[in-house]
């Protein structure tokens, strides 16, 4: 008997998932999926975990879906019809690379005056330094573009602010970015919007700023006694950079693999889908959910399983963290297809403390979409 096509995609964030679940749709194909340990992490928890209000392990779960091989690994190395698990070749019919974008290591990330995270792991090693911090200035420093959810480093911004504000600590919250304004390949309302929210929390926003990357990555910042400007605390979203798996596929002066309109790249066979897709969308969890999809599709017609569909745009929709409980919402449409044609329809809904509900509940749905056997 001749065994339906082995598809494997790699990674179970929001875009591996998505492929997983299409594939799984067909009984033409058989899916494995491999991610490092079986274990997923919901980095919109990063928020929390940095300020010491939930711990890393309660955004993260095991990956468990009927009718899915499960590798708990991470893939070395994928080439046409394979890919490389602990030293060995597997071969597949086709592969879907969800690697999402791998953070460029920051010197002294866990000591000293830097913490750099940009995930709930990283987040609960700098949270006891953010929780110390008493008083002075604390930075908060995008170190360059693009990195995952734009919106979230203001979010961060606004929750130490208005902690510190609650517990009556004299902290002053800075957010350094190099962008001119906020957001700015989405239109001016959105980054209007978030400057307004930072200034009703009260930090300063430092438009325009580039910080020197290589220092950063040295963990080499001006000390305050030498600088009465310097932070006391510099957070820093580390830059972003390809997933060394995918990365010989990436351009030269970007983290992001080239891919067609089918997330097909130039290796045959072999999709890239997510955050570490060149794709016009925002770096975000329901593009790529929709990468994903779109690629299973491709994957399917290739294989003769099922017929070719058209794709629909993406929409996004991201929380923004107002601290005290409260959160923004931002909906992110395009009605008029894909950019740079097709214009963002950008809708916020503005902070309230009703939306950690919302927020809570795309958590649970996120957990319901790994945990399907018990
Ligand atoms: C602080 C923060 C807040 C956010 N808030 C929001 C929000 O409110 N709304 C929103 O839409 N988006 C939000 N995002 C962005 C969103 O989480 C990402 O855009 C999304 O997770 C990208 O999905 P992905 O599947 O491409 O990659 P990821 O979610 O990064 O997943 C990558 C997966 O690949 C695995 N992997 C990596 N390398 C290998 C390998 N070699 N072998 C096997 N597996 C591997 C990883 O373990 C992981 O499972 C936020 C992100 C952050 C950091």
């Amino acid at each position: 008997m001749i065994s339906a096509p082995l598809v494997a995609v790699v990674g179970a964030g929001p875009a591996g998932i998505a492929a997983v679940r299409r594939l799984r749709e067909s009984s033409g194909v058989r899916v494995v999926l491999v991610v490092p340990g079986g274990l997923s992490e919901y980095l919109p928890g990063t928020l929390a975990v940095a300020t010491g209000d939930a711990r890393a392990a309660c955004y993260r779960t095991r990956v468990e879906l009927a009718g899915v091989e499960i590798i708990p690994a991470r893939v070395e190395a994928v080439e046409p019809g394979a890919l490389r698990i602990a030293g060995s070749w597997r071969r597949v019919e086709a592969v879907i690379a969800a690697p999402g974008l791998a953070i460029h290591p920051v010197e002294s990330a866990t000591s000293g005056s830097i913490a750099a995270f940009w995930d709930p792991t990283g987040a609960e090693a700098a949270a006891p330094r953010i929780g110390a911090v008493e008083g002075g200035i604390v930075d908060v420093v995008i170190s360059s573009l693009p990195y995952r959810c734009p919106p979230a480093p203001y979010g961060l911004a606004m929750r130490l602010a208005r902690r510190a504000r609650r517990l009556g600590l004299p902290l002053h919250v800075r957010l350094l970015t190099p962008e001119e304004h906020p957001l700015a390949a989405l239109g001016r309302t959105l980054g209007d919007a978030l400057l307004a929210g930072c200034e009703d929390a009260g930090v300063e926003v430092l438009l325009g700023t580039q910080a020197d990357p290589d220092a950063l990555a040295e963990g080499k910042m001006p000390a305050p006694d030498s600088d009465p400007d310097a932070a006391d605390l510099t957070i820093v979203v580390p830059r972003h950079h390809a997933s060394p798996l995918v990365a010989d596929l990436a351009r030269a002066n970007s983290p992001l693999v080239p891919v067609d309109a089918r997330f097909a790249t130039e290796m045959a066979g072999v999709f890239v889908v997510g955050d570490a897709a060149a794709s016009p969308y925002p770096r975000a969890a329901d593009p790529a959910a929709w990468s994903g999809t779109v690629a299973a599709q491709a994957v399917l017609s290739e294989l003769g399983v099922e017929g070719d569909q058209a794709a629909q745009t993406p929409t996004a929709d991201c929380f923004v963290d107002h601290g005290d409980g409260a959160y923004g919402r931002i909906r992110i449409a395009y009605p008029d297809g894909s950019p740079p044609r097709g214009r963002p329809a950008v809708t916020i809904d503005p902070a309230a403390p009703a939306l950690a509900i919302d927020f809570e509940d795309a958590h649970r749905r996120w957990q319901a979409l790994r945990v399907e056997i018990r």
